[in-house]
């Protein structure tokens, strides 16, 4: 799916793409790339990047949702070639979680260089972000690992990576800490869910629907 539109400001202008190659879902928001594949699809997604009008020189940050092996195994190979890695604080133990798994299965992958990443916090992400260009803020969302986080757009785009749906919140007994993060997500206006999983890019559980409401009630 390739969007570009305008509006919401002045220089307000996004570019929007997801990339699939494989089994997760990559977001391109203005030179941001959100996520990559596993280990070893590299030329995949210079074939996918290529299929949808992007230049591998347009990718100028990543951001990993978190670092499972399904969502960071180009990394070491993209900022390699230039792309700087956007870390936030809270990742930062979590860097190197995939390498052991990818040693094992021998797999092609280049480890992480932390040390060449900017490291933020998330609460210094929306200026970072509007610094390249990207009105809108990184948050934690810990449910599905300690590192998970999510990137909101001011737009109400809202990248969640491996964040389970709003829905499952009926369906469990106790599930308190995905609770808190959906209520966090709401709060900060996330209308149009992108997940890294599920089907569609817009796998938009538009936040307007009754059942939510009730459910986002709860939280009030
Ligand atoms: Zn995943």
């Amino acid at each position: 799916m390739r969007l570009r539109s305008a509006g919401g400001g002045l220089s307000a202008h996004k570019t929007m793409i997801r990339l699939k190659y494989g089994n997760t879902n990559t977001y391109f928001v203005n030179g941001l790339l959100i996520d990559t594949d596993y280990a070893g699809t590299l030329g995949a997604f210079y074939k996918a990047l290529k299929a949808s009008g992007l230049g591998a020189g347009e990718i100028r940050w990543i951001l990993a949702t978190h670092y499972h092996p399904d969502h960071m195994g180009l990394i070491g190979e993209l900022t390699a070639r230039g792309a700087g890695l956007l870390l936030i604080d809270t990742q930062r133990d979590f860097v190197h979680f995939s390498d052991r798994i990818f040693e094992r299965e021998k797999r092609t992958f280049v480890p992480v260089n932390e040390g060449a990443a900017k490291i933020i916090s998330c609460a210094e992400s929306r200026d970072f972000l509007a610094g390249i260009g990207i009105q809108g803020e990184i948050v934690s969302t810990p449910s599905h690992s300690e590192d998970s986080v999510s990137l909101i757009l001011d737009d109400g785009d809202c990248f969640v990576g491996d964040l389970e749906p709003l829905e499952y919140l009926e369906a469990y007994e106790e599930n308190a800490a995905l609770a808190v993060d959906w209520e966090n997500l709401l709060s900060h206006g996330a209308k149009r869910i992108h997940s890294a999983h599920r089907p569609d890019a817009v796998t938009s559980t538009c936040i307007q629907s009754e059942k939510e409401r009730t459910i986002w009630n709860t939280f009030a």
